[in-house]
């Protein structure tokens, strides 16, 4: 299924060009326009998930493996040390583009850290607590 009025949609479906760097029948693998780093890619599904909760668990299961042989390719072709893998679910985790997609971020020596947090503090009677929570909804 195709949602007509994404844009994802129309760039994995090659309606608008794209800096493309792999495809196949499921997937199409581009440049982000606004690059975190050199190199940064995208993997589009071709079917249009809004998310990671309406996407299919056999297209999910080979995202991982594309995933990595992208980042292989920005080491040994474009230098990169390591990459990121990044997927945003929902405007509160980033997410803009309602299309499900992978970020494979490249990283360079030397660059800025791009992914990263500042660690909390919690009992561990209450994460007992919010484990049992999460638990309930599986
Ligand atoms: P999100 O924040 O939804 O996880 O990531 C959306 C990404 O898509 C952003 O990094 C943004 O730069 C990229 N992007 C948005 N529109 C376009 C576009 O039309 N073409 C390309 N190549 N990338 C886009
Ligand atoms: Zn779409």
């Amino acid at each position: 299924m195709r949602d007509g009025n994404c844009i994802f949609c129309k760039i994995a479906n090659g309606e608008i060009p794209s800096a493309t760097v792999y495809e196949d029948e499921i997937f199409r693998v581009i440049l982000d326009l606004g690059p975190a780093s050199r190199g940064h890619a995208l993997i589009l599904p071709k079917e249009h998930f809004k998310d990671l909760c309406e996407a299919d668990p056999a297209t999910m299961a080979k995202i991982l493996p594309l995933a990595g042989k992208i980042g292989m390719a920005m080491k040994e072709k474009l230098g990169a040390n390591g990459f990121n893998v990044v997927q945003n679910n929902g405007a509160s985790a980033g997410q803009t583009v309602f299309h499900l997609h992978v970020h494979v971020i490249p990283r360079y020596e030397g660059g800025p850290v791009m992914v990263s947090w500042t660690p909390g503090e919690e009992e561990p009677k209450e994460l007992e607590k919010i484990a049992e929570m999460i638990k309930k909804g599986l």
